[in-house]
């Protein structure tokens, strides 16, 4: 029986951001048109511009590959488990606010700073 076929088609975005691409697990360039699934159990589902560059092809060794790297960095995190000693959050507040007075002294910082 042949696999349910998962169509994607152009959708326009006012939002110039990058978007995480679903295949091949990088992102969009900060572009006018996505490509993604718009109906079905699928929405939502996104390709870049590069898988979409790739082409038809070449995407089943590109998903090939990102489950491969996938599974890789997840017996990475496994390991991790039981082992990680953090920092409290507090501790990082007080160093986050030393280097903002390292960098900008005592100046309030204005929600209006043009940057
Ligand atoms: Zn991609």
């Amino acid at each position: 029986m042949e696999k349910e076929k998962i169509k994607f088609d152009f959708v326009r975005t006012n939002y110039l951001t990058r978007w995480t691409c679903d295949l091949c697990g990088g992102c969009t360039e900060k572009v006018n048109v996505l490509t993604e699934v718009i109906e079905g159990d699928e929405k939502g589902l996104r390709v870049c511009e590069r898988c979409l560059e790739a082409g038809q092809s070449k995407v089943n060794d590109i998903m090939r590959l990102q489950v491969m790297e996938l599974k890789a960095e997840a017996e990475r995190i496994s390991k991790l488990i039981g082992r990680v000693v953090l920092p409290s959050y507090a501790d990082w507040l007080v160093a986050e606010d030393q280097a903002v007075k390292s960098i900008w002294g005592d100046t309030e910082i204005s929600e209006d700073a043009p940057f």
